[in-house]
């Protein structure tokens, strides 16, 4: 690639490169950060200054950045063979792996998996997928998905209205049916009227009650499936009181509805297991998103991971109603799949999962421990995903108004200091790739906490 002065990038990138999620106003005053390198847990800008990366990219470089075996495996593959198309009978190498290596990573009979581009795209095609389910099965009738609010599940157009992050919304559209509801947010420190002094068994009934009753408002017959990620991530990371996510798949399954896992943040070992459905909330869940760290962000690919009762109606002959007819041209593309295999084959080797059971718990503790600064309203999360909720007044978790702009001033200061952290309204996130050491986890916390002195 020919080389440019950092001048010459700013000028490309502002006229042309349209950034997502990003205020453009405020984008062409400030400038952008030139991402010139990255190399295991840190990133280098282009004036040459390093940083703990405390975000894994956007919660994705799980096992770190730089890795040459994920860069041989990728460049194996594209000389090997780059693409072909997988639709019918053709297939390819590392697709079928990867399948079969999935199947056995997720949790009960969730043994068969569509491929996509990311996120959002696994989640529009699940949602496809669910409504075809019951077209085949006669029960066409049943189409409507309830998802809750602050939750995220993307940018296409219907992972976009599922998400219930109203500052994501604006003045874009929401899809003009009834068929996407949302019930409350699971948030143990902003609780929906009526359940500010329950006890957490008693806030769980109380959330499941709210479920239960919506689905009877809209008629059990016409809804077809829940959608939750089992730690909320961009709503503000947001834990779920004791026994939630089982006490919400129950209901599912008393009716008919499936459950869907969201663990395109959870998985891949960001809180010390491939899935935190099963391994973490004992639940079982009917679909399993994936993304994100399936790659470690080498390269994009995403994955619905389906159970065996909904594969054999949407696997029935066209003549019971089947023929599946949906897919992308880079559905189980073999280089992103090859990537995918070299990094379920790095994080098993290296023990990824179990160095973040015992590092990742260390690291919530220490965030955990930034409670006692006054600005501090609640610290949450687990293991290697955690949040801070800034607050102006502790006693009435008044938030802090937009124009303090607080959580852009800490990540400016921490930006000072070395360390990346990730600004989303009155919270600040950090979730680092899983190879964070004990000192550096030190180094994160400790540099956040100078900064936030600074900035009360
Ligand atoms: N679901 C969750 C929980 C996410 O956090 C995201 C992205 O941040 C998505 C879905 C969408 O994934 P993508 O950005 O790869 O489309």
């Amino acid at each position: 690639m020919k080389s440019y002065s950092p001048e010459q990038i700013w000028e490309m990138d502002k006229n042309h490169f349209i950034h997502p999620y990003t205020d453009f106003a405020t984008f062409k005053d400030e400038g952008s950060q030139v991402v010139t390198g990255a190399k295991g847990t840190s990133i280098t800008d282009s004036s040459g200054k390093s940083y703990l990366d405390g975000i894994a990219g956007l919660w994705c470089v799980n096992i770190g950045h730089g890795r040459e075996e994920m860069a041989n495996a990728i460049a194996d593959q594209v000389m090997q063979m780059e693409y072909f198309n997988p639709f019918g009978h053709s297939t390819n190498t590392p697709g079928s792996i990867l399948a079969a290596k999935l199947a056995e990573l997720a949790p009960g009979d969730l043994n068969h998996v569509f491929y996509t581009c990311g996120g959002s795209t696994a989640i529009d095609s699940t949602i496809r997928l669910i409504h075809f389910y019951n077209n085949v099965r006669g029960k066409p009738d049943k189409k409507k998905i309830i998802s809750r609010n602050d939750a995220y599940h993307g940018s296409t157009y219907v992972a976009a209205n599922l998400t219930g992050i109203h500052a994501t919304k604006y003045s874009f559209d929401r899809i003009a049916n009834d068929w996407i509801n949302h019930v409350s947010a699971a948030n143990l420190y902003r609780r929906p009227l009526g359940a500010e002094n329950l006890s957490e068994a008693e806030y769980t009934q109380f959330l499941v009650n709210e479920f239960e009753n919506r689905i009877i408002q809209l008629g059990a017959d016409s809804v077809a499936a829940f959608i939750a990620e089992p730690i909320m991530g961009a709503g503000g990371v947001l834990v779920a009181p004791e026994g939630y996510h089982k006490a919400m798949k129950a209901i599912c399954e008393k009716y008919d509805i499936l459950y869907i896992a969201d663990e395109v943040v959870t998985g891949f070992g960001r809180l010390g297991h491939f899935f935190a459905s099963k391994a973490i909330y004992d639940m079982q869940p009917d679909i399993i998103i994936s993304a994100k760290g399936i790659t470690s962000g080498y390269i994009p690919l995403g994955a619905a991971i389906i159970s065996e009762k909904i594969y054999q109606v949407i696997s029935k002959p066209q003549c019971e109603g089947g023929l599946f007819s949906m897919g992308f041209t880079y559905t189980g593309h073999p280089v992103a799949c090859s990537a995918a295999l070299k990094n379920i084959e790095i994080m098993e080797r290296e023990n990824i999962c179990e160095h973040v059971q015992q590092v990742g718990a260390y690291f919530q503790e220490q965030i955990c421990s930034l409670a006692d600064l006054p600005i501090v309203g609640d610290c949450r999360g687990s293991h290697l995903m955690m949040g801070v909720e800034f607050v102006a007044d502790k006693t009435n978790k008044t938030p802090f108004p937009m124009e303090a702009e607080i959580s852009k001033r800490l990540f400016e200061h921490c930006a000072k200091l070395g360390l990346i952290v990730r600004p989303i309204g009155n919270i600040i996130v950090m979730s680092p790739p899983l190879t964070i050491s004990r000192e550096e986890s030190d180094f994160a916390t400790k540099t956040f906490r100078t900064s936030i002195e600074k900035t009360m």
